[in-house]
């Protein structure tokens, strides 16, 4: 399954714990695990606190930070940093499905990071049956 996730600036955390959770039940799977895959080489997906819109923007601020964008990059496209950024957040995640719910902490929410925006991105779903 996958979803479309629009995204609106050149780096940005976009909460999509309801489109996940929407497609669950869609699905009709109700125990087992869900992969939330994002197929881009400039993005990623984590899990982190969704209760407090100041959490991500605060993630965003320090890997912002951390991944300087002036190093002497090689790779000629120009964004060599939306590239690492990437690969230090990481391209998936899984969530446990219990009863047809996403077993999510209380505070916890899926984002999906874009590094190298705005673009129109994927996020793609994998069911894993389990008990
Ligand atoms: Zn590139």
């Amino acid at each position: 399954m996958i979803l479309q996730v629009p995204t609106s600036q050149k780096t940005q955390l976009v909460d999509i714990t309801r489109q996940v959770a929407d497609a669950v039940a869609r699905k009709g799977f109700t125990d087992g695990a869900v992969v939330v895959f994002a197929p881009h080489t400039t993005a990623a997906v984590t899990i982190n606190e969704a209760a407090d819109p100041a959490v991500p923007g605060d993630i965003l601020l320090a890997i912002n930070r951390m991944v300087e964008d002036d190093l002497p990059y090689r790779h000629g496209e120009g964004n060599s940093p939306a590239h690492v950024k990437s690969s230090l957040v990481g391209a998936s995640e899984i969530v446990a499905v219990e009863n047809g719910r996403l077993a999510l902490g209380t505070w916890q929410g899926i984002f999906f990071c874009e590094f190298d925006g705005p673009r129109q991105r994927k996020v793609r779903l994998f069911f894993l049956p389990g008990t």
